[in-house]
C-alpha cells in the first residue's frame, strides 16, 4: 500500500503516448492540465467496453496530438449529456472521448498508454455498480456514483 501511495500520480505526469491495438493510432499528450486517472464502474462503461469497468483519465483536448484514421461512437446519456467516443478505424480500440458538457477536455481510456502497466488507479466511482468480485485496496477514494461538476471532478480525483 505504502509502495501505491508513493506512486500516484507520477506514472502520469510530463509527456505520455499510447496507441490503438494495431498501431494504426498514435497519440503523444504534451504536459498540461490532467486529472489524476480513475476507474469508473457504471453500467455504461461495462456495456461500452464489454468489460468490468473502464479507466479514464481527464485531460485538455488541445494537448493531445494523434495520428491515424479514426471513427466515432455516438451516445446520448441519460444524464442529458451527449459523448462521442474516437477509436483506430482498423482494429475499433477505443482511445479518447468528448462530453458535450465538458466543453475543452476529453477523458483518455488508459489502457491504450505506453506506460498502462505502470498505472496506479487509487479513485474509483459508480462503485454502487461495481461487480462484486472486483475488491479494491485499502484507502481506495470511492464515489457511489460520480462528481457533477468540474469542480467537483478536481476535488475527488485530484489534479495529476
Ligand atoms: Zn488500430
Ligand atoms: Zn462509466
Amino acid at each position: 500500500m505504502a509502495h501505491g501511495a508513493k506512486r500516484s500520480g507520477q506514472e502520469v505526469k510530463g509527456e505520455l503516448s499510447g496507441q490503438c491495438l494495431c498501431g494504426a493510432v498514435r497519440y503523444t499528450l504534451r504536459e498540461g492540465f490532467r486529472l489524476k486517472p480513475y476507474a469508473c464502474h457504471c453500467g455504461n462503461c461495462q456495456s461500452r467496453t464489454g468489460s468490468a469497468f473502464s479507466e479514464h483519465m481527464l485531460f485538455a483536448i488541445s494537448d493531445m496530438n494523434i495520428s491515424g484514421e479514426l471513427d466515432a461512437g455516438e451516445y446520448d446519456m441519460p444524464s442529458g449529456g451527449h459523448s462521442t467516443i474516437y477509436g483506430c478505424a482498423k482494429c475499433k480500440a477505443r482511445i479518447y472521448a468528448v462530453n458535450a458538457n465538458r466543453e475543452g477536455m476529453a477523458s483518455l481510456r488508459c489502457g491504450t498508454l505506453d506506460n498502462s502497466t505502470d498505472l496506479d488507479i487509487q479513485h474509483h466511482i459508480w462503485v454502487a455498480s461495481k461487480q462484486p468480485w472486483i475488491g479494491l485496496h485499502e484507502g481506495a477514494k470511492t464515489m457511489e456514483q460520480q462528481p457533477r461538476s468540474h469542480q467537483e471532478w478536481v476535488e475527488f480525483v485530484g489534479i495529476a
